[in-house]
């Protein structure tokens, strides 16, 4: 007899989605209400304000997509780039592969600049792709690589687009919440995110902002988006009429957007500075643990990404049996590679609710005993202690 979903519990430290903190799954669970609901209304005015902040923005049009990141980067490719518009698209892990693709799609032409996987993006081939594409309109790139957990320059490659008058398209998706991101002041124009990763929300929604040359551009277009869902000058009539009136674009996954309400404000009361502060330092104890061990990181130290740390597999140890074991016997759940990066590298996650000292500590002593398991010989206690000493000195 089929019988109700129990899911086991599990601590979730991959690429993605991460622990919900209990007080938004209590959020999602409260009754259902008319997405036109005056008191909903309310509550998703509250939510852009929230998103604003988390954003750094003061741009009106900030809310979140109704479908997950992927339906954000759509969003943002589907409304900006018209027919033969050339892009240059930064790519260095699978997600500018799919701007590559979104670019494609929309009629348009990528210029694509490579950089290494495991590489922050390389600032000087971007310059060199805007000399040598005079025409084109918009910069595209990752800011936190989650493929690589390689972090890029989002300042400087914004500025360098604006120098040659292109726009900027980012893919905030494991950025936002999780390392500094300051929309407005930065100068981004085009922007998207994931409520799954450092939002620590339940996956299914994309938080977009746009500012007013990027809006602008949307409401101008000679062709009409070729996204009836997510053309921007419909939905807007539901998320961000200028007369404050609502009328029925798509129905809002009304109680997704309860726990999003909830995850943002929990991340408000943090404050966003301490959450940064919080990956950062979580970071720096896993890192004393798995170098401990003798594990290597793939990215250099000063590109690296907090949040999704990316280790080399030790020679010898066979990757999914390791992962399967970690799921199985300890319910902890590390990412796997991607891509090119397949067998070779480990992905661990530390994002939102899931960041803090003791999932740090279980993680270090559940691989490590795995891994001497699996006939690798690494002092678990004293990666451990390492892990500890960093913990008291911060
Ligand atoms: C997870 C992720 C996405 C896609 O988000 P989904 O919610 O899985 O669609 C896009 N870009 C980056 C950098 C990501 O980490």
């Amino acid at each position: 007899m089929t019988r109700s979903f129990i899911p086991p519990k599990r601590i979730l430290m991959g690429p993605g989605p991460s622990d919900v903190n209990p007080l938004i799954l209590e959020a999602m669970a409260r009754p259902t209400i008319g997405h036109l609901d005056p008191q909903f209304i309310r509550m998703m005015e509250e939510l852009k304000e929230l998103l604003q902040y988390a954003f750094q923005t003061s741009n009106r049009l900030t809310m979140p997509v109704s479908a997950p990141g992927s339906a954000g980067m759509e969003t943002c490719f589907a409304n900006l780039v018209e027919p033969e518009d050339e892009v240059i698209v930064c790519q260095n892990g699978v997600f500018g592969g799919r701007m590559k693709e979104n670019v494609i799609r929309c009629g348009g032409t990528p210029i694509m600049v490579e950089t290494d996987w495991g590489r922050a993006v390389d600032i000087d081939a971007v310059e060199d792709a805007l000399k040598a594409t005079p025409n084109a309109k918009f910069v595209a790139f990752v800011h936190a690589e989650t493929s690589t957990g390689a972090q890029s320059d989002a300042r400087a490659l914004t500025a360098l687009a604006h120098e040659h008058d292109c726009l900027a398209i980012v893919d905030a998706v494991t950025s936002l919440g999780g390392s500094p991101l300051l929309v407005d002041e930065w100068g981004i124009d085009a922007i998207y995110s994931g409520s799954q990763k450092c939002l620590s929300c339940t996956p299914g929604l994309s938080p977009v902002s746009f500012n007013e040359r990027a809006l602008e551009k949307v409401r101008n277009r000679p062709t009409p988006v070729q996204s009836w869902f997510l053309d921007l000058n419909l939905v807007m009539a539901y998320w961000n009429s200028e007369d404050g009136a609502r009328s029925y674009h798509h129905t809002a996954p009304v109680n997704a957007l309860y726990a999003l309400h909830e995850a943002l404000l929990l991340l408000k009361q943090e404050g966003l500075e301490n959450s940064w502060k919080r990956h950062m330092d979580n970071h720096l104890m896993l890192r004393a643990g798995l170098e401990t061990m003798g594990i290597d990181f793939i990215v250099p130290e000063e590109e690296r990404l907090p949040q999704l740390n990316a280790i080399a597999i030790p020679e010898g140890i066979e990757d999914v049996a390791v992962r399967t074991h970690l799921l199985n016997e300890y319910n902890l759940e590390i990412g796997a590679g991607l891509g090119p990066l397949a067998g070779k590298i480990w992905r661990i996650g530390q994002m939102g609710y899931a960041s803090n000292p003791e999932n740090i500590l279980f993680c270090i002593d559940a691989l490590g005993n795995v891994l001497n398991e699996f006939g690798y010989n690494t002092p678990v206690d004293k990666a451990l202690e390492a892990a500890r000493a960093v913990q008291a000195a911060l």
